[in-house]
């Protein structure tokens, strides 16, 4: 049961400030890589690594029908969905060579025309680089990003190149994060924006990169209540379309016999699952009794706005600990290489795919994204009785980017081993459900229709 309502105005507040802070699962690749390494399905010789340009113009005229009927099905389908318009539906040309081909595609998905997607992996962590080159951060992601080279874990691979399966998937379902989702809204100042029918960004700050992406990676389908009386403008997230064109698209190239695009596809609607299972982007204000934000939204009437601003440094402080402390964790059992490390155990993990665990275009909203807001609550009281309260409970520290200098899993080592223990099995129970539905995906574009 949903502990709490609240007013718009709080909810607006909030819905505001996360998502500036919304990273999702850090290291989608080191998650889905554990979670289908035992699949079968992947167990098969490596595919030939193939442009999106080579794609593209093989398959324009399958592809047209094909986004042409999922347009049709996504309107009578998916609750919210604003209509594609139809000036952007994509049309084969009869001429070979038509090297608008793939603006074409990328503006008939309603994607970042900016997207870099280039051909390259990510390496795991410790993994041997041979001597190989990588590829630099701006090839991958539109994001404004540094790294050394010794940090960089991307490696370009070449047309015709042959790659494994798990290669392919793993490293498109970290993909959507590199700015596949950025500027796409009217007032995100981008000419796209104003042609892709998205309207106005719904929640998060116009003016801040990677804020514009978070209405494509968060669904807040378990509000309900607070939805339906105030704040309309959380249900227009976009996670449940997205997942529906690329499980399409992946379908579409496993079956025209482009493998390589049908593993990049197939990781890219996982990646939007993947991060419907993280409590902080299935619920908008994890751990606010109904009493606590009434008392907060009374004060902020009044004139004294101080309550209001301390919950959501609060709420995205936790969000941001629970992301690094995941990150920092899968990162040094990939360095280990222990298979026995609890999320590791936990990700691959397949004792319970029988249960629940057909993937359907419902499942992201009645399943996935459910038993994360179930979690919410629960696990925002663990972040707090886990870490230092300066980390967790005092809304004097925000933590903002400076976050990514901090190892939360040093810093829990300060906590009681009672605590720690408690907190892995919660994060183990998120990431089993994390495998089970990324394994579902991979089911869910491989089934016979
Ligand atoms: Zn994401």
């Amino acid at each position: 049961m949903r502990r709490w309502r609240a007013s718009a105005i709080v909810l607006a507040a909030c819905a505001l400030a996360c998502p500036l802070q919304a990273w999702s699962w850090s290291g989608h690749a080191l998650c889905t890589r554990p979670a289908l390494a035992g699949m079968p399905e992947l167990a098969r010789p490596p595919v030939r690594a193939e442009s999106l340009e080579h794609f593209v113009h093989a398959e324009a005229p399958g592809l047209a029908v094909l986004l042409r009927d999922h347009e049709a099905w996504a309107r009578a389908n998916i609750p919210n969905y604003p209509a594609r318009p139809d000036t952007l539906a994509f049309k084969a040309q009869p001429v070979a060579g038509d090297a608008a081909a793939v603006p074409r595609f990328l503006q008939a998905l309603r994607m970042n025309g900016q997207s870099r997607l280039r051909l390259f992996v990510q390496r795991m962590p410790g993994a041997k680089r041979d001597g190989q080159v990588p590829l630099p951060l701006a090839e991958v992601t539109t994001l404004d990003r540094r790294s050394s080279d010794a940090d960089n874990p991307f490696i370009p691979i070449a047309e015709g190149e042959a790659v494994e399966a798990l290669d392919v998937v793993a490293t498109a379902s970290a993909e959507p994060d590199y700015g596949l989702d950025i500027g796409l809204f009217a007032d995100n100042g981008t000419e796209q924006g104003q042609r892709y029918g998205f309207g106005k960004q719904p929640f998060g700050s116009p003016s801040v990169d990677y804020s514009s992406q978070a209405p494509f990676h968060m669904g807040f389908f378990h509000e309900a209540a607070i939805v339906d009386a105030a704040a309309g403008f959380l249900k227009r997230t976009h996670t449940e379309s997205r997942i529906a064109q690329y499980t399409a698209l992946a379908r579409h190239a496993f079956a025209t016999g482009h493998d390589y695009w049908g593993w990049r596809f197939t990781g890219w609607a996982a990646h939007y699952v993947q991060d419907l299972t993280q409590p902080y982007h299935a619920r908008v204000l994890p751990g606010l009794s109904t009493l606590r934000m009434l008392w907060i939204n009374t004060l902020d009437l009044a004139g004294f706005h101080g309550a209001k601003a301390d919950a959501i440094t609060l709420v995205t402080n936790r969000h941001i600990v629970l992301e690094n402390y995941q990150l920092r964790r899968i990162t040094a059992a990939h360095l280990r290489g222990d298979p026995a490390d609890p999320l590791l155990v936990a990700l691959r993990d397949g004792t319970s795919d029988g249960e629940r665990s057909a993937f359907t275009p419902a499942s992201a909203r009645h399943v996935v994204s459910d038993e994360a807001a179930d979690s919410a609550d629960a696990l925002d009281a663990r972040l707090e009785a886990t870490f230092p309260a300066r980390y967790v409970a005092d809304a004097t520290q925000p933590l903002g980017n400076d976050a990514d200098r901090l190892d939360m899993s040093q810093i829990a080592q300060a906590a009681p081993a009672a605590e720690r223990e408690a907190l892995d099995r919660d994060l183990a129970r998120l990431l089993a459900r994390y495998g089970r539905h990324t394994r579902a995906v991979v089911r869910a574009v491989l089934a016979p229709r």
